[in-house]
């Protein structure tokens, strides 16, 4: 056992059997709450679970039926909020929309709970209030922005909210506060780094030694690299809007993979074909439970994420267990710069433009550290006899209705029909070029 900081050491060092009756008290409360909304009186009431009582156990769990993203969807905009509107103190939502979006209600407790388990990661890894954290995410409707800016203003940290993109002043600014820990996606930092030197700032200026990442997948080795590349620590945060945003597993400052809060989420891995709880140890869909969410409790949410949960024990005494990091995903969303993507809501887009024919192509590699996304198209022949700036506009016309989808702005490129290959069969509409590590 290492000497390891803590936010909160009775909860994170708790027994198993503590943590049990944690977990299931309020998985009791949280079927109270979630029998108040449209969504799961229906749900609940049809497997004959009439009130919190029906659940005995933590195995009884396994009675309650899934959630998907379908079904936040099909509830939209209230049909699983579990509270009146003036009670809401906060919306956020899911990054990758189609069409409906997936929102998120948030009580002020809630945004409490929430801020705290951040606060809990954030100290998990070492970061302290002597710390100057520059929060590289994106704000707004995402959660990885005002997530992690709330726990880590609980840590008392130097909170720079300067948000996504723009290089060169992230830069100018890490050397200029001194920044000492950011958080940001991988693929980003890789680049921050590609640029150092550019406006005569050097690694030497800057007294970075802590890097939050998450919002996408990426390896050991790329974690390996940014360390290595950056001389900093670099550790794991894993979270999604369903379940709150940030803050669901983190690593610790052993770096071996993500501890999952136990006492606030209750975490399942199934076999995402048969809907099977499966082992400790064994890969497959993880599924997760809210247990202190009031405004919106989400009872058995699907992923779509791919890990396995490590049995009890790592060297920091936290008795909370691990996940994985995430091995892929079940379905076919993309994940571009931390954004997500459905390959349906470009198409869904692309084909109400009277101008674009039937084929097209979804294509995804990296330029430098960041991932691209070019969506190709076929327009009708007749368009490439017209004048160019006739064609520009059109590029730029996909250009605009794909980003208000998708929120990120896909490189267009416009071809004659047959120009793409056409597939016998099922059609491949994505080629993820990303190299894969
Ligand atoms: P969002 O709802 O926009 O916050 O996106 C959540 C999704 O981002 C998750 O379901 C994961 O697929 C992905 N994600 C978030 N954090 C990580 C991480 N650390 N590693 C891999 N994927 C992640
Ligand atoms: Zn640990």
């Amino acid at each position: 056992m290492i000497d390891a900081p803590f936010w909160n050491k009775e909860i994170e060092t708790a027994e198993r059997s503590r943590i049990e009756q944690i977990q299931l008290q309020r998985l009791k409360q949280t079927l109270a709450w979630a029998l108040k909304t449209p969504f799961y009186q229906k749900k609940l009431t049809q497997v004959g679970i009439h009130s919190p009582e029906d659940i005995r156990s933590l195995q009884d769990l396994q009675r309650v039926p899934y959630t998907t993203k379908d079904d936040l969807r099909l509830s939209f905009p209230k049909g699983l909020m579990a509270v009146e509107m003036r009670e809401v103190l906060r919306i956020h939502s899911s990054s990758g929309t189609t069409g409906i979006p997936t929102v998120i209600y948030f009580a002020r407790d809630d945004v409490e709970n929430w801020t705290d388990l951040l606060a809990r990661s954030i100290v998990g890894t070492g970061a302290t209030d002597s710390d100057v954290f520059q929060n590289m995410m994106t704000y707004g409707m995402f959660t990885g922005g005002l997530g992690l800016h709330y726990g880590a203003e609980r840590v008392g940290m130097t909170v720079i909210p300067i948000g996504g993109g723009n290089t060169k002043r992230q830069i100018q600014t890490m050397k200029d506060f001194q920044t000492t820990v950011v958080h940001v996606t991988p693929s980003y930092l890789l680049h921050i780094h590609s640029k150092l030197g550019e406006d005569g700032i050097d690694r030497k200026d800057l007294a970075l030694r802590k890097a939050f990442v998450g919002a996408e997948p990426h390896s050991e080795n790329t974690r390996r690299k940014l360390e290595e590349l950056l001389q900093i620590d670099a550790y794991n945060s894993y979270g999604l809007s369903e379940l709150n945003g940030p803050g669901v597993a983190f690593e610790c400052v052993c770096k071996k993979d993500m501890h999952v809060w136990e006492d606030a989420y209750i975490a399942e891995v199934i076999n995402p074909d048969t809907g099977e709880v499966l082992k400790e140890g064994e890969t497959g869909e993880l599924v997760l439970t809210n247990l202190v969410r009031r405004a919106m409790p989400i009872l058995r949410y699907r992923t779509r994420d791919l890990t396995f949960l490590y049995p009890q024990g790592c060297d920091c005494g936290r008795t909370h267990r691990r996940i994985s990091r995430i091995l892929g995903r079940t379905d076919d969303m993309l994940i571009i710069n931390g954004v997500n993507v459905f390959p349906s809501q470009i198409e869904e887009r692309i084909m109400k433009i009277p101008e674009v024919a039937t084929n097209y192509q979804i294509h995804v590699d990296k330029k430098g550290s960041l991932d691209r996304l070019t969506v190709k198209v076929e327009i009708y022949p007749k368009l490439f006899l017209g004048e160019v700036a006739k064609l520009e506009a059109l590029r730029h016309k996909i250009v605009e209705e794909l980003r208000a989808s998708i929120v990120i702005s896909p490189l267009v490129e416009l071809h004659e029909p047959g120009a793409l290959p056409v597939s016998e069969g099922k059609a491949k509409r994505v080629v993820d070029d990303r190299p894969k590590d």
